[in-house]
C-alpha cells in the first residue's frame, strides 16, 4: 500500500501484478487545478486499482473529497464535494481510443510511464465547472437593493424627457 500518489509507475507491470494504490493528495500538488481551488480544500482520497482485461490495461478507482471553489459572482466560497468513479484504459496513442470497450475512458500514456497524481488531476480538471457560481449567492439581498437603485435612476431620467415633450408641444 502506497501513501503518496506523486510517483511514476509502469502501468503494464502494475496491471500484471494487480496493484492497488491508495492514498491522499493535496490539491496544491496538482498545478492544473491548484489555482482554482481555495486553501481550505481538503485532501483528495484516491484509490486506483490496476488490472488487465484481455490485452487492455484497466485502471478502476475512486476519487473523493471536498473542494472549495470561489463563486464568480459574490467571491464567497462554494463547497464542491466530489466523488468520482473512474474506469480508464491505458492506451499508447489517441488512435487506439476508438476500439475501446464501452464504459472505459482512454488515458494516453506514450512512454510507458504514468504519474499517478496525473490521473487524479485529469479527473479534477473534468469535474470542475468552467465558472463556479452559487445556485443562490448568500449575499443576494445586497444585489436586490442595488437593482432597486438602478430602477429609480431610470425613472429620474424619464422625467426630463416628458418635460422636453411638453416644450415641443408648446
Ligand atoms: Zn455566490
Amino acid at each position: 500500500m502506497n501513501n503518496t500518489l506523486q510517483i511514476e509507475i509502469d502501468p503494464l507491470l502494475c496491471a500484471e501484478q494487480g496493484r492497488i494504490f491508495e492514498g491522499q493528495i493535496n490539491t496544491k500538488e496538482m498545478p492544473r487545478v491548484a489555482d482554482e481551488l481555495g486553501e481550505s480544500s481538503s485532501d483528495i482520497k484516491v484509490i486506483l486499482e490496476f488490472s488487465r482485461r484481455n490485452k487492455i490495461i484497466v485502471v478502476m478507482g475512486r476519487i473523493s473529497g471536498n473542494l472549495m471553489l470561489q463563486c464568480a459572482a459574490c467571491l464567497e466560497a462554494i463547497d464542491f464535494p466530489i466523488d468520482i468513479n473512474l474506469n480508464l484504459a491505458i492506451v499508447k496513442d489517441d488512435s487506439l481510443t476508438t476500439i475501446l470497450p464501452e464504459g472505459l475512458d482512454p488515458k494516453v500514456v506514450e512512454d510507458g510511464r504514468l504519474m499517478l497524481s496525473d490521473v487524479v488531476e485529469d479527473e479534477l480538471v473534468l469535474a470542475l465547472p468552467d465558472i463556479a457560481r452559487h445556485d443562490k449567492c448568500p449575499i443576494e439581498l445586497r444585489k436586490v437593493s442595488a437593482s432597486t437603485d438602478f430602477v429609480e435612476e431610470v425613472n429620474v431620467k424619464v422625467n426630463p424627457f416628458k418635460v422636453l415633450e411638453g416644450f415641443k408641444k408648446d
